[in-house]
């Protein structure tokens, strides 16, 4: 079998060959699929995998801009359209100096099984810049998405593919990005979720993500006859998952203590409650602070220039960004007795840390199943723009909730071990891919 993995990840490098994050991505995924595909070879005759490798389409483009001193500024655009078997391609949009088109692929990639583990007809996509919002006034943000979506706008459509945020674009980034391009198309669809609510976007998707995650942590921990109360939780990154992440940990009755940016983390050893997180929405959505300033705010540590691993907890949220937690921080982790771990962000765990959670067999759950509570929402917002209606809280949060529910269902289903573990990235990975694969093999060589 490992000379089986072995070999198609050579064929898949040797066509990438500069796109360290994508090849993660896919070996992660092969390594568990392709045992199954030994066992079910009609996915194997039809080159099922190798085909989902190969993004449909990969868009690239300049986006040239006028900042306030006008001065030109150029940055790189791009959107890749992953795969659309089992519907219009959906996926985040990325505003980070770190975008390139490996990151976006291993994220197109991720997304195309996390779509299809929500049970929504939604296929893969994934785009962004390396635009860096970080200082830069309203007015540069809007002459910035203006450009963008200029050139983004013969590409997407409510049935062809609908972009939502991602790491620096929030809901200011998508009003701008929204009307560009009603603007230039003369219409009002559902391009793009994560809309404002008065205007087509639907309640609960700024919660979904973070709490979506909390919800699949919840029910993990029950197959142990655990709960989040009275748990010690360590977060990272303090963004739109982060923080409500940590809402629906105090709901929960868990006690937060830790949050990051990309400076460093911040130690509350009496936990962040209500109020504190009040504050640190303020700081990070309005004021667009660090968040050493709670630290200063409240008479707390801030360790600068470090990841909050190493802080004791019970459980562990990694919602920052892919590869923030290795091989030693995930040592650190079970060392210090933490018995689940659950990803907000996309594949924030190096392989070599995935490979200690699972030894040691604590309760880790992959991005793809664990954070899909943000594009199930956003799966029921394009669904809410067809209808012209819009649910109220409790029906979106009890339609959020029973998506977290089946997905935990189907990666017992396809994750658990001849010992009773259940292996979540395995379940996850086949669970995702069965749906798809089905799909693509339904619709022929296209
Ligand atoms: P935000 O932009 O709201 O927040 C990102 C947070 O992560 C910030 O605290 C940021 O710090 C920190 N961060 C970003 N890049 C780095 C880096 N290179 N090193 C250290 N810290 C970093 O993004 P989101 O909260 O939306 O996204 C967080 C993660 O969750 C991402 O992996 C994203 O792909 C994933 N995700 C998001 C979903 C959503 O609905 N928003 C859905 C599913 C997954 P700083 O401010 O200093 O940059």
């Amino acid at each position: 079998m490992d000379a089986l993995v072995k070999e198609f990840l050579e064929k898949v490098t040797l066509r990438n060959p500069h796109e360290p994050e994508f090849l993660q991505a896919v070996q992660e995924v092969a390594e568990t699929i392709i045992p199954y595909l030994e066992e079910n070879p009609k996915y194997k005759k039809a080159k099922i995998l190798d085909r989902m490798v190969e993004p449909e389409r990969v868009l690239m483009f300049r986006v040239p801009w006028l900042n306030d001193r006008n001065e030109v500024e150029v940055n790189r655009g791009f959107r890749v359209q992953m795969n659309s078997a089992i519907g219009p391609y959906k996926g985040g949009l990325r505003f980070h100096p770190s975008v390139n088109l490996s990151i976006l692929k291993f994220l197109a990639f991720e997304q195309v099984l996390k779509n299809s583990l929500t049970g929504l007809p939604m296929g893969g996509g994934k785009g962004g810049s390396d635009f860096d919002p970080k200082g830069k006034s309203d007015g540069e943000i809007m002459k910035f998405c203006q450009s963008f979506m200029t050139e983004l706008y013969r590409h997407v459509g409510a049935d062809i593919d609908v972009p939502a945020g991602d790491i620096g674009v929030g809901s200011r980034e998508v009003g701008f990005l929204f009307g560009q391009y009603k603007r230039i198309k003369g219409e009002f669809t559902g391009v793009l979720t994560g809309k404002g609510t008065s205007w087509g976007g639907s309640l609960i998707r700024p919660e979904a993500t973070g709490y979506g995650v909390v919800y699949f942590a919840e029910d993990m921990l029950q197959t142990r006859a655990e709960t989040l109360a009275g748990k010690t939780v360590v977060v990272s990154g303090s963004g739109n998952v982060a923080q409500y992440t940590v809402e629906r940990c105090l709901q929960a009755g868990a006690k937060v203590v830790t949050l990051s940016d990309s400076e460093g983390f911040i130690y509350d050893p009496a936990g962040i409650d209500a109020e504190k997180l009040a504050y640190v929405m303020t700081l990070k959505n309005e004021q667009r602070g660090r968040i050493r300033e709670y630290a200063e705010k409240y008479g707390c540590e801030f360790f600068a220039g470090q990841k909050p691993w190493n802080i004791k907890c019970d459980v562990a949220f990694p919602n920052a960004t892919q590869n923030e937690l290795d091989e030693e921080d995930a040592r650190t982790l079970v060392g210090n007795g933490c018995i689940c771990v659950a990803e907000g962000a996309n594949m924030p765990s190096t392989p070599e840390a995935i490979h200690v959670f699972t030894e040691a067999k604590i309760l880790y759950a992959p991005g793809k199943a664990s954070n899909a509570g943000g594009v199930a929402v956003s799966g029921l917002e394009m669904s809410q723009n067809s209808l012209r209606i819009s649910w109220n809280r409790e029906e979106v949060n009890s339609k959020l909730r029973e998506i977290m529910k089946d997905i935990h269902r189907i990666c017992v289903e396809y994750g658990t071990e001849a010992d009773g573990y259940i292996n979540y990235e395995k379940g996850a990975n086949i669970g995702g891919f069965v749906k798809v694969a089905d799909a693509m093999l339904a619709q022929g060589i296209v």
